[in-house]
């Protein structure tokens, strides 16, 4: 299967500094892995503070 990085970059709302940008496999790998969910599933606002806690998702979709 052909990666599809520069398609995925175009939908990637990350600012954090990481060489995983793109590669949503890895991503969502990495932070499921610690319990968490990688920055698209964050407002713009959301994904900059850095917090990609479930509790954080949580606590921002349920006010
Ligand atoms: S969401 Fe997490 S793993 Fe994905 S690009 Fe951003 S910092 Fe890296």
């Amino acid at each position: 299967m052909e990666c599809k990085k520069s398609q995925n970059m175009n939908m990637c709302n990350c600012t954090y500094p990481c060489d995983k940008k793109g590669m949503c496999c890895e991503c969502i790998a990495y932070h499921r892995k610690r319990g968490e969910l990688p920055a698209c599933y964050f407002t713009e606002a959301q994904e900059k503070t850095y917090d990609r806690s479930i509790e954080y998702f949580i606590q921002v979709n349920t006010r």
